[in-house]
């Protein structure tokens, strides 16, 4: 026999664990599912922007301080992967490797990675020079020149940020304009330690036992340029390999929910950057949790 409870919520980013706080103190039982590090996509930012109202700043103590209160709200954290949903008698079934839970109501709250460039020496340098974390790996590029790859948010705030530590940031953007807010275009034009590449794509990461420089390509041509670290922050993916098939996705792989941001499984919500539509910043995540966990509870009354 499975154990049940009225609401099982798929991952412990910012989404899923303000969902999951605020259905259990209705009163409802609920369980959150997280396979890595409670906090998602905010656990590698030191300085929240904007803050979120009222809680930390940096996101690794926003998203503790937020498990705490659901430890104490009754919710049971549960460390596994998901790896299967499927509806079964009026309520659904959610499968990880170590069994079976039964909920019946579902929010999924997956969020997304990071994507990559897919190009030659991403992967063999991984954690020698290519990284995925500014604040984290930062200061082991003191004084260095490194390379960060987007531009939008992501790309112009993690490029402010090597600045703190690195001599050099050179922000490699495929297109001939930034897509990020204007306040961090602001900055980084404001900022002497970041130059700009427009209109350049990478073609690989090369090195010895660590990045030594990227190869770019321009109109011009291509180029090799040394750095000693790489930072690509290209977009997202979203976590849906364990949803099912027939749910419907957008061109992007995101879910597509109606209004009460359901899911075509009925009884199964989704919500924060697994879904298609929502905005990807911090009050967008809180927003979704709390329309889904208004549309969750009536549903269970
Ligand atoms: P994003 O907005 O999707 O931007 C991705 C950037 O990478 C774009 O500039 C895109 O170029 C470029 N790109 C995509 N694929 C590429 C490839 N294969 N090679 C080279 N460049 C490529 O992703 P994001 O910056 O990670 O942001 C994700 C979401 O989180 C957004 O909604 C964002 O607003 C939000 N966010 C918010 C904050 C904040 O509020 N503080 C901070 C970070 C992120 P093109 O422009 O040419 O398409």
């Amino acid at each position: 026999m499975s154990t049940a409870f009225d609401v099982i919520v798929i991952g412990e980013g910012i989404a899923g664990l303000s969902a999951a706080g605020a259905l259990a103190k209705q009163g409802y039982s609920t369980a959150s599912f997280e396979q890595q590090l409670f906090g998602g996509l905010v656990i590698n930012v030191n300085e929240l922007d904007p803050a979120p109202p009222g809680g930390e700043a940096g996101g690794a103590a926003y998203a503790a301080e937020m498990t705490g209160a659901n430890a104490e709200a009754g919710v049971t954290s549960i460390p596994e992967e998901v790896t299967a949903i499927a509806a079964a008698d009026g309520s659904y079934s959610v499968t990880t490797a170590g069994g079976s839970y039964r909920a019946r109501k579902v929010i999924i709250a997956s969020g997304a990675k990071l994507k990559t460039l897919g190009v030659s020496g991403e992967a063999e340098f991984e954690g020698r020079g290519v990284s995925k974390c500014a604040d984290c790996d930062g200061p082991m590029f003191q004084n260095e020149t490194v390379a960060v790859i987007g531009g939008g948010d992501s790309a112009l705030q993690e490029a402010n940020v090597l600045t703190h530590y690195c001599a050099r940031v050179l922000l490699i953007h495929r297109g001939g304009s930034f897509r990020a807010q204007p306040r961090f275009v602001e900055q980084v034009q404001g900022n002497a330690r970041i130059e700009t590449r427009f209109n350049c794509t990478v073609e690989a990461i090369l090195g010895d036992k660590m990045v030594e420089k990227i190869r770019i390509r321009s109109a011009a041509g291509s180029e090799e340029l040394a750095v000693a670290g790489v930072f690509a922050y290209i977009g997202l993916e979203p976590n849906v390999a364990f949803v099912p098939a027939d749910v419907a996705r957008d061109a992007t792989g995101r879910l597509v929910t109606g209004d009460q941001l359901e899911t075509a499984l009925p009884g199964v919500f989704a919500i924060g950057a697994v879904r298609s539509g929502c905005g990807g910043s911090l009050d967008d995540a809180l927003a979704d949790a709390q329309r889904a966990t208004a549309a969750v509870a009536a549903q269970l009354m």
